[in-house]
This record gives structure tokens, sequence and C-alpha cells, in this order.
């Protein structure tokens, strides 16, 4: 007995569909409608839906009986003793795809062949997409035309696109093993890859951010704690992916800044060196000094770093670090994730352009919010605050004003309830034998410096001016 399988989504069965079905049923003895889970492409019907239709619309048809499926289809073939899988092919575009999955069958089973049947020329255009398209647009008289069951036009009436399918409902993993699975509608449509993007924004983030926080300041620039050279390389490209100056400019910008701290000579200081009001003084501290034509002395403040030789191999290529981690490695990663042009390049704006934009006014909200708004626990002779959601979204560098009381503390938020992601990295790296020398504040210290009673309004002190 001669057997085929002839599998598929139909979500839903389409008249296109079963004209291949009653084409083949002529060739054959028995001819097999497999329907496939296929979780993965969201289906607009259940299988059990799926199924019934399909059941249904075959049951005049003696030779041809339904059935599920969710294994590999070769696999499945085999199990059901059939010798052949009949494929529909509506289009030259359909073509590619098909043969490529007919060879890779042909490579795990040699005794299956593919056999390739065209519909009748009235149901070239149709496709499974294109009735659901249509009644979706509110028209459900063509669907019993082109669909052999019009029981589901309430159901394919409704749209089956959410918002939650577009932030994210498809695995890039999966979506990267399934290979054409991808063509599922939102990609085509959309070009998104919403939860490959976050990722792909999160790890960028994160990896930028750390270098800036763990290693542009902490390890570079207050030496709170100690690691191996190949770690302080690490962190150098990591800091350098942030985009904002290499190692050595970024270090001696912020020594002058801790050696000024809001007075005149201080680079980034809302409240000196700069002429207007408190608007004006945010503008500058959060990005106006970066147009500033002085630049902080490299011989007088990072004389350390101008001899450190891993410092200086990164530091001579931080224009090449900048366009492999802002444009390349995001567009690769885009790429693998969904084998499309259009997935690079959203990976790009994701991984690239707007990571960038976060970690730059992250970083610049430390010198400015964070010498505006925000608690003074301590006693300093500057105007840094601790501010919380400074500190959320800058990995714990909103401990702004403990890092002034306490320099070269590695750990910036001392008290249990103060968010510092940095610290718990140099912790782990701690425990781990990665760092050492970490440096620390004493309970006894911090009393020390602790403001004795609660400022006046108007006093330095107070955290509402600005
Ligand atoms: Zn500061
Ligand atoms: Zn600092």
């Amino acid at each position: 007995m001669r057997t085929a399988i002839y599998p598929g989504s139909f979500d839903p069965l389409t008249n296109g569909h079963l004209d291949v079905v009653q084409r083949a049923a002529k060739l054959f003895d028995r001819v097999v409608i497999a329907v496939a889970k296929n979780e993965g492409k969201n289906p607009t019907f259940t299988h059990a839906e799926r199924l019934a239709l399909v059941k249904q619309a075959v049951k005049h048809i003696p030779n041809v009986e339904s059935d599920a499926f969710d294994s590999l289809l070769v696999e499945y073939v085999v199990s059901r003793k059939a010798q052949a899988i009949v494929r529909g092919l509506r289009a030259v575009s359909d073509f590619e795809f098909e043969f490529q999955l007919a060879l890779m069958n042909r490579k795990l089973d040699e005794n299956i062949e593919t056999i390739f049947m065209m519909p009748k020329d009235t149901y070239t255009f149709l496709s499974s997409r294109i009735v659901k398209e249509i009644a979706r647009l509110g028209d459900d008289s063509p669907i019993a035309y082109l669909s052999p069951d019009d029981r589901y036009v309430e159901k394919l009436a409704t749209p089956d696109v959410t918002i939650a399918d577009l932030i994210g409902d498809i695995d890039p993993i999966k979506a990267a093993r399934g290979g054409h699975e991808l063509s599922s509608e939102l990609t085509v449509h959309y070009g998104l890859l919403p939860r490959a993007n976050r990722r792909i924004f999160a790890v960028f983030y994160f990896l930028s951010g750390f270098g800036i926080t763990a290693g542009y300041h902490r390890l570079f620039t207050h030496r709170s704690f100690q690691t191996y050279p190949l770690i302080r390389g690490i962190f150098a490209v990591l800091g350098s992916m942030a985009i904002q100056g290499s190692v050595p400019d970024w270090v001696a910008d912020h020594r002058k800044h801790h050696a000024y701290a809001d007075e005149e000579g201080d680079p980034h200081s809302p409240h000196a060196g700069h002429a207007g009001g408190p608007l004006r003084g945010f503008v500058h501290a959060h990005f106006g000094w970066l147009f500033a034509d002085e630049k902080a002395s490299r011989q007088r403040y990072v004389p350390d770093l101008l001899d450190d030789p891993v410092v200086m191999a990164v530091h001579r290529r931080f224009a090449l670090i900048v366009v492999l981690s802002y444009f390349l490695a995001p567009v690769t990663a885009g790429l693998i994730a969904t084998r499309r042009l259009r997935g690079g390049l959203s990976a790009f704006l994701w991984g690239g352009a707007l990571r960038v934009f976060f970690v730059h006014h992250a970083t610049w909200s430390v010198n400015s919010v964070c010498h505006l708004w925000g608690k003074r626990p301590f006693e300093t002779r500057d105007e840094s605050r601790n501010n919380p959601l400074v500190a959320l979204v800058g990995l714990g560098e909103g401990n702004h004003h403990n890092h002034h009381a306490f320099p070269r503390s590695a750990k910036h938020g001392l008290q249990p309830w103060q968010f510092d992601p940095t610290w718990w990295l140099i912790w782990t790296m701690e425990q781990t034998g990665l760092a050492w020398d970490v440096q620390r504040v004493s309970s006894k210290e911090m009393e020390r410096k602790r403001v004795a009673e609660p400022a006046t309004p108007g006093a330095r002190g107070d955290s509402s001016l600005i």
C-alpha cells in the first residue's frame, strides 16, 4: 500500500490545501493529513480545532484520513509506514524553502521521497494567512469560498496579534533553531523579535554599565579593589563600550571632580563652573560640560594609568572597540537570532543606539541629579546626594553621597536597603578569588562622619535646595 503524508499546521485548512489532498488521493492508496502542533508559530486555532476542521473537510474522501503529529517529520512518516511526503507549492517563492526542507528530509531518511503538487490555479493566491486577514477585515463572505468550513469565522474575525505578542512571545533560541518558524507573521510584518531585542539590550547595557561602574569608576579611578591584569583589560574594554571616552580621559575628569567637588575647577558641578540658574546648572552637569574646551590633564590626574600597559593597550584601540560594540556586535547577534537583515538592524537599534542612550543618561544623572536631589547623611564639603532612582538605573552609583564621603570604598550602598549591584559584583569577585584588597568602610568611620543633627532649611545640607 502506497501511503503519503501531507504535513502542515493548517491554521486553518483552505480550499487550496483540500485541492492538493484530492490530487494526492488519486496517486496514493492512502493520504494522511498530519496536523502539526506547532505551538511556536502561535496558531490562531487550537490544535484540536485545526484537527476537527481537517477531519470534517476530508470525511467524504475515502482514502484520506487525518492525524496529529508532534515529532520530527521523517520519524512520523516512518511510524506511519509511509513512503512519501506531499507538499503544496503555490508560487515559485515557496520553492526555495520547500526545496531545502525536502533535501534535509532526504538526508535524514533516504527512502522517503518528497512530492510537490500544485493546487488549481484559482487557489494559487490562497494561504491560511490570507483567509485570516480577510476575515479580520470583517468581510466574511469570501470565507465560504476560501475555507472549507465557515464555523470559525467568528474566531477568525478577532485579531490574533496582541500587544503581548509584540512585546515578547518569541523565543530567539527556538526561532534560531526553527529557521523557517521565523517567517511567522509577526516577524514579517513588524521586523521585530522583541524578546531577542530585549535580551540584546540587557546584555549590552549590563556589560557596558558594569564596565563604567566597577571598571572605570571603582577600579581605575578609586582603586577600590585589585584584580588580575586580564580582568583589568576586560573592564577597560567593557567601559569603552559605553562610549564615554577611553580610560585615562574618563578617570582624569572624574578624579578632578573629586578634587574640586562643587567648587571652581569641578568639570561637571551643577553648582559651580557655569553661568546661569539651576536649570543651566543641571544641563551643564548632565552633559553641557562635555562641550567645554578644557579637559582634565592626564599627566596631572592619571600618571599611574599612563604607565599601565594594559590600560594603554585598550586606550589605543578605543575607536575599534566603539565600532565593534556599537554596531557590529549587536547587528551580528540580531542576524544570528533572526537570520534577517531587518532583525540585525533592529538589534542595532536596541543593543547599540538605545543602549548607549540609556547608559549615557544613567551615568550623567550621577553628575547632575546626584548633586541636586537626595539625602546627605554624612558630613562632606560638597553637594553630593544619595538618589535611589539613579542607584536603580546606574547599577548602584546613585549612592553618590556615600561615595563622596568614602571615595575609596568599593561598596557605595552602605545601608542594607541601598541598591548597589556593582558592589555585589565586586563582592562575588572577592569571594571567588578574582578580586582582593577590596576597600570597605567600618561602622566606626561611618558614625564619625554622620551628620550630627538634621540640616536646617537653607543650610548647605538641605536636600530640597537646588
Ligand atoms: Zn560627584
Ligand atoms: Zn568617584
